[in-house]
């Protein structure tokens, strides 16, 4: 096996198996190198650790000039922004999970979404779910990608109101939008879901956007002439709750890795495809093999800036 340095920070924020300093065969310490103060004495093991629970109890973004390193499912975010709380047209949902760091430019996205859709009648704005973790990297729990600070879940449900407490924020649920395992959208789908979806995509700075294929079924039907904003809308598992919105790269992010554009056209004959097979599954493969558990993503595996996100201020 490769030895890697894997750091570990020692701020308190670890849990006391990430600091075990039995790994840490021929530990160096790096905080007068890097000038940090004693107190954030920073590790370096040869342990494999699972990245997730090195950038997971990190409470604070790096301060750092903002940048994505890697891809949106193995990378890192430098410098996030926070979305605030609440603004005048959103709220951010389940804040103990501190999980409302992005990009600048995903902020900044949000906000002129938000305000797209608090003109649509019923909508005051925007309830949003998961961006990133402070400092990105993978998470412990719920999305493989979210590691750069350019994906955003929003919630299906419409908000009535933008005065929710936090403990409204933790308790409140979304609202499902599917119907027949998501070949349909259900009756609680309407226009302004269309809407606010068509003006996501019409967004240059969007590069796709996931929902459930009933949903996308539903939208190249009453799409009518304007077709060419439903390429960036794709087919997916679940997201019948919420629809996740994916940025590509900011311009100047040299080492961020922008997915490969969807197929061009409006990508309605594949998302038909979908349906057929949610209402006519294939038999399962006698021969089939159980697809091999993913070992977790380590820190060797993101890109190598991502140990200096980690280890900043
Ligand atoms: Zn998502």
């Amino acid at each position: 096996m490769r030895a890697f340095p894997i750091l570990a920070l020692a701020l308190g924020l670890t849990s006391a198996g990430c600091m075990s300093t039995s790994t840490g065969g021929g530990a160096t310490d790096y905080a007068a190198a890097s000038g940090l103060p004693r107190a954030t004495k920073i590790r370096v093991s040869t342990s494999g650790e699972p990245a997730k629970q090195l950038f997971g109890p990190v409470q604070a973004p790096s301060a750092q000039a903002p940048e994505s390193f890697g891809s949106y499912a193995k990378g890192c975010l430098a410098g996030a922004a926070q979305l605030p709380e609440t603004g005048a047209t959103w709220q951010a949902m389940r804040l103990s999970r501190n999980r409302n760091w992005g990009h600048p430019v995903l902020i900044d996205f949000l906000e002129r979404l938000s305000a797209k859709a608090a003109r649509q009648p019923g909508w005051a704005g925007l309830y949003i779910g998961d961006l990133s973790q402070p400092r990105g990297g993978p998470m412990s729990s719920g999305h493989a990608s979210h590691q750069i600070g350019l994906d955003a879940d929003i919630w299906m449900l419409p908000p009535s109101r933008l005065n929710l407490t936090a403990a409204e924020r933790e308790n409140l649920s979304s609202i499902s939008m599917r119907r027949a395992n998501g070949a349909y959208v259900n009756a609680k789908w309407t226009k302004a879901h269309m809407e606010i979806i068509k003006a996501a995509a019409s967004d240059p700075a969007v590069a796709r956007i996931f929902v459930f294929p009933g949903a996308k079924v539903q939208m190249c039907k009453d799409a009518g002439g304007d077709r060419s904003w439903l390429r960036k809308v794709r087919p997916w598992w679940g997201h019948h709750y919420h629809f996740h919105v994916r940025l590509t790269c900011p311009s100047g992010d040299r080492t961020c890795v922008d997915q490969a554009p969807p197929p061009p056209g409006d990508g309605c004959k594949d998302s038909e495809g979908w349906v057929d097979r949610i209402l006519n599954p294939p038999p399962p493969d006698p021969n089939a093999k159980p697809a091999p558990a993913k070992p977790p993503i380590t820190l060797a595996d993101l890109p190598q800036q991502c140990a200096s996100v980690l280890g900043a201020r």
